[in-house]
């Protein structure tokens, strides 16, 4: 069975994370979106919220081999815990190149056998992110069409009443 992890933020999950997941759904037998318990970050959203929000799209598109999850430790940890032999990202710009290419580095360093494979962004969305969601919403602009349907009324409301 070939099992991938799709890892990140997801403060909150976009529709450019969602293309990236269903691209991988279609390729892998099994994929994991895992959400990074990493209070460094300073989310705004609570790991649990996240992990529902993403069930909510995995239930709402259909996606059959995806699973939700989190994790706090390494990365190569989880994909080993999980059975994974390879890890998901998506590509938006060149500066997302620079990042990846480091952290590819240092997973390979830790375990050289879980590969990494990259998605690029549909060009639709190579300026979304997760941070330019949250800034809109707050400022109480629309996000309609940037977040998965199923989770843009819960977003609007919660944003919009974010300091
Ligand atoms: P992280 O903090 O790990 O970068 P994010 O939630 O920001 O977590 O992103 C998770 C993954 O999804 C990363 O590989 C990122 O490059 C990718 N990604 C984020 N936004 C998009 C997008 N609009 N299109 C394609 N991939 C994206």
């Amino acid at each position: 069975m070939k099992i991938g992890v799709y890892p990140g933020s997801f403060d909150p999950f976009t529709v450019g994370h969602l293309d990236v997941l269903k691209s991988a759904a279609k390729l892998f037998d099994v994929v994991y979106v895992a959400v990074l318990n990493n209070s460094a970050k300073s989310p705004i959203f609570t790991v649990e919220d996240r992990v529902s929000m993403i069930d909510r799209v995995i239930e709402s598109e259909g996606l059959s081999n995806a699973r939700s999850g989190s994790f706090s430790g390494l990365l190569v940890t989880y994909a080993e815990q999980v059975g994974a032999q390879y890890i998901i990202r998506g590509l938006r710009a060149i500066t997302d190149f620079e990042y990846e290419f480091q952290i590819d580095a240092v997973n390979r360093h830790l375990e050289p056998e879980i590969r990494t494979v990259y998605f690029m962004a549909n060009p639709a969305h190579s300026f979304l992110s997760s941070s330019n969601v949250r800034e809109i919403g707050e400022l109480g602009g629309s996000i309609e069409g940037l977040v998965p349907s199923c989770n843009y009324q819960y977003l609007r409301e919660r944003l919009a009443r974010q300091e």
